[in-house]
């Protein structure tokens, strides 16, 4: 066997026709060498920013550190998020990131998104999710679906001022999210929309509900039809959950009772809305991966520092091989996470197949924040047990991540389901 494969390798390895056509290019064409065409060429490191990638991870680290560090513990104590933070979220851009600049966004790209929502996470996950399902769930479902008159009504609304959210789920209906009971039924030019969500992140604030309804129940979850549905329609926002972690995040039960949505409100094309769904989730999950990666670091950069503060025995506690071989593990699995995490982004932005790859940063970041936040507690001792600190809160926030944009069961399904046709055909 390894015979026949020697002469292949040996062939790959000295490829003098293949290199001596390529150098006289390397020294003709000086742009061959430029950062601009490393970055370009698809073998860059997966650190590799753009210059304004690298600029907007800079600006939302300090506006983290610098807005919404001193809230934090408040508003996870009062459930509450502080308006002022909303309010410099819209301020910085961040609510808009991929939005065209006609429609008042910044223009940016995906990884621009994913790199906000990891630099929020670090400091504070719940204003991450909030960033993470404005940008890519709801902003992405009006850009690539929406018409024109949707978009020109909605998303510079979207992008600088208006909070929106994203009505999936059900009591009935989570897993399993095209079983929803949610009815639209056709009257005149109007839909009269019926039903119940639950679970619906940032609708404590919002004033604008992407809802997924079903229009023609007969034909499955081909009548899943997705409305767009103003507040002011009538929608009552019931039930805040209290919650262990990710505290000021609004989570809420929404009614709709016999609202009237214009049919010219519907986003995109009647039973297309499973497919939206479907197709916005897989790319959302990379968000979550980021928050969970963000949360994460954010635990470790925390806890570190007291390793080499704190003495027992006459020593440092980081510096006793028990405690390094520990931390040197979570760091090793952070940049496991990061890599994963990267690597979806910039597949899905060029274009590429990213689904399995999604599933998998968005189940392996979740993991890992759990194990990092746990080994930070332990790491710091009593003190890593109490409120005082922030590690404890990381521990809270963490759990949310193997649940909501599909559990991690849903997500190792998914990785098996495409592993499974490109093995068995
Ligand atoms: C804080 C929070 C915020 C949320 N935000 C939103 C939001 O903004 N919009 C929205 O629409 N939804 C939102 N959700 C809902 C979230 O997406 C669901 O909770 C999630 O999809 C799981 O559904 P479920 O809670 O009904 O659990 P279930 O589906 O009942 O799952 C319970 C358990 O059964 C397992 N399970 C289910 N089916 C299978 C299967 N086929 N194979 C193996 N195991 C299975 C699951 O993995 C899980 O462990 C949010 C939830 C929370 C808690």
């Amino acid at each position: 066997m390894f015979s026949a494969i020697r002469p292949r390798l040996a062939s790959v390895v000295a490829k003098p026709a293949v290199l001596n056509a390529v150098r006289p290019r390397l020294y003709m064409e000086e742009k061959f060498f430029s950062q601009a065409a490393v970055a370009r060429s698809n073998i860059a490191s997966l650190h590799t920013l753009t210059e304004d990638e690298a600029l907007l991870k800079e600006s939302v680290a300090r506006f983290a550190q610098e807005q919404v560090l001193p809230k934090v513990q408040k508003m996870d104590e009062t459930e509450k998020l502080d308006a002022d933070v909303l309010k410099g979220l819209f301020e910085q851009g961040l609510m808009g990131i991929e939005t065209d600049t006609k429609y008042d966004g910044s223009e940016s790209s995906f990884m621009s998104a994913i790199l906000t929502i990891e630099e929020l996470a670090k400091v504070d996950p719940s204003i991450s999710v909030i960033c993470d399902v404005q940008n890519t769930l709801v902003n992405t479902l009006f850009r690539k679906y929406a018409s024109d008159d949707i978009k020109e009504r909605y998303l510079p609304r979207l992008a600088t001022d208006t909070v929106g959210c994203f009505c999936l789920s059900e009591a009935g209906s989570g897993s399993d999210a095209f079983a929803l009971q949610t009815r639209a039924v056709k009257d005149g030019d109007n839909y009269i929309l019926n039903g119940t969500k639950m679970w619906i992140t940032n609708s404590g604030e919002a004033e604008i509900f992407l809802v997924f309804a079903n229009v023609a129940p007969e034909k499955g979850y081909k009548g899943i039809t997705c409305f767009v549905v103003d507040k002011s329609m009538g929608v009552k926002v019931n039930k805040k959950e209290s919650k262990l972690g990710i505290r000021a995040s609004s989570t809420c039960t929404l009614n709709f009772d016999d609202i009237v949505v214009p049919a010219g409100n519907i986003l995109g094309e009647v039973g297309k809305g499973y497919k939206y769904a479907i197709e916005i989730l897989n790319e959302g999950r990379i968000g979550i991966a980021a928050q969970m990666l963000g949360l994460a670091q954010g635990a470790f950069d925390a806890t570190l520092p007291y390793l080499f503060q704190r003495k027992q025995f006459g020593q440092n506690i980081g510096s006793f091989q028990g405690m390094q071989h520990q931390y040197a593990q979570v760091a090793m699995e952070i940049e496991a996470a990061r890599l994963l995490t990267y690597n979806a982004a910039r597949l899905k932005e060029q274009g590429k197949p990213f689904v399995k790859e999604a599933a998998m940063a968005k189940l392996y970041a979740s993991q890992v924040a759990e194990k990092t936040a746990s080994r930070c507690i332990e790491w710091a001792g009593g003190i890593g047990f109490t409120r005082d600190y922030p590690i404890e809160k990381f521990y809270r926030d963490c759990k949310i991540g193997a649940i909501y944009e599909g559990t991690s069961n849903i997500q190792l399904q998914t990785i098996a389901k495409i592993l499974e046709k490109q093995y068995s055909s």
